[in-house]
């Protein structure tokens, strides 16, 4: 009945599993949520406060241009200046139903049938589905906690085809943490260059890092990539606005002009309400984020070091966005808590932890299933309970 393309596309893992945590709460469960990566701080009153007064100016009831309010995308010009260091036209940018939308909408422009797209693992899990939904290949490479999960410039090689179309770079890394480094940002930009394959680095994390870490950006390291770059963002991680769904490609105009053009046939415009937002957002002072960031640094080492003292669960401290990835692989096989049940695989496990200890976190197969089926995410908070202060990190996690 379905189609093949359908078929062959994997769940969200992230969403299954935080779909069941939110069924279990709506029926009275108190489930400590470690799912998905959604910040639990309100989204700051500047930016409700400029989406309340677009709501109420009837303007706003209309659709606004496919690529996004032209403000927006000044505004998303000038912030790439400013973060990603190089400068970009307002017409490179195109505004999108979050970062989602963009990383389908790059892969449905850039990919042919065929065409291969390195996606380095382990990896949040809607690259190789975007990649699989536009008929191209994911190809993997491969780095684990050993090398800080950071692979180099000959792992890419190794895999490098005449149908390499493009690479996807994602630092600070949703589910490791990793923060890569300029060097291998520079080499791995190079190579790019040098084969003519296109770079996608997704950038959502760019403001979550931690203990001097700093988010490299490629398009500053080795400018001469920029013809073949698009870069990914949006204001759900920096602002907490996750569900006002507002995100960005910038790309070469070329390629931004075929982003709008698949879009008009999509989902047109963003609400325009959201995008009024999210340029309070993007032009509004980043201290909202340095409050946050000092809150996620807390929850990381405290989810860190009460992961590592489980027997038989190692967690390496994360420099970068918000999730703890642990190597859980001793545990499985064996007889866990109270109930003695055992877990064969990471999902198992994490079935387990949700239906027994009430805890939700994301089994690591959903993120790079063949090599470590044995590790799990947690996204270092708790589930949002209204009036929560921000700062209370990590509940229990009891394996
Ligand atoms: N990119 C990465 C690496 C992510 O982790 C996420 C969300 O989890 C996104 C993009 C998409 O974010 P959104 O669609 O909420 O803007």
């Amino acid at each position: 009945m379905l189609s093949d393309r359908i078929n062959q596309v994997g769940e969200s893992a992230t969403l299954a599993v935080d779909s069941k945590a939110k069924a279990m709460r709506a029926s009275g469960v108190d489930v400590i949520g470690f799912g998905a990566g959604e910040p639990n701080f309100p989204t700051a009153d500047y930016i409700v406060d400029a989406a309340a007064q677009a709501c109420r100016d009837p303007k706003n009831h209309r659709y606004t241009p496919t690529a996004g309010l032209p403000e927006l995308r000044e505004a998303i010009a000038w912030k790439t200046r400013r973060d990603s260091g190089f400068d970009v036209d307002q017409s490179q940018v195109v505004v999108t139903n979050g970062g989602k939308q963009a990383v389908y909408e790059t892969m449905q422009v850039l990919v042919n049938p065929g065409d291969e797209v390195i996606v380095p693992a382990p990896y949040w899990t809607s690259y190789p589905e975007a990649v699989k939904l536009a008929g191209g290949v994911p190809v993997e490479v491969f780095a684990g906690a050993e090398r800080g999960f950071e692979p180099g410039v000959a792992d890419f090689e190794a895999v490098r085809t005449q149908r390499t179309k493009a690479v996807v770079i994602n630092t600070p890394n949703n589910p490791t943490g990793a923060v890569w480094s300029d060097a291998t940002l520079t080499d791995i930009a190079r190579w790019a260059d040098d084969n003519h394959i296109w770079i996608i680095s997704d950038e959502i994390y760019e403001h979550l890092t931690y203990d001097g870490a700093g988010t490299g950006y490629v398009g500053a390291l080795v400018p001469q990539v920029r013809d073949r770059l698009i870069v990914l963002n949006g204001v759900a991680k920096t602002y907490a606005m996750t569900g006002w769904r507002v995100g960005w490609a910038v790309a070469p105009q070329p390629v931004a002009r075929a982003i709008t053009k698949l879009q008009g046939h999509l989902t047109s415009n963003v609400a325009d309400v959201s995008q009024q937002a999210a340029l309070a957002a993007v032009c509004g002072p980043l201290d909202v984020v340095a409050g946050m960031r000092e809150a996620f640094d807390r929850r990381r080492k405290a989810i860190v070091s009460d992961l590592n003292a489980v027997r038989g669960v190692t967690c390496p401290m994360p420099r970068g966005a918000f999730y703890a990835f642990a190597d859980i692989r001793p545990l499985l096989g064996a007889p866990l808590g109270l109930h003695g049940s055992v877990a064969d695989s990471s999902s198992h496990f994490a079935t387990l932890l949700l239906d027994e200890a009430h805890v939700a976190a994301v089994p690591g197969g959903g993120f790079r299933s063949a090599w470590i089926p044995a590790f799990f995410v947690c996204a270092g908070r708790r589930e949002p309970h209204r009036g929560d202060a921000p700062s209370q990190g990590v509940g229990r996690l009891s394996i």
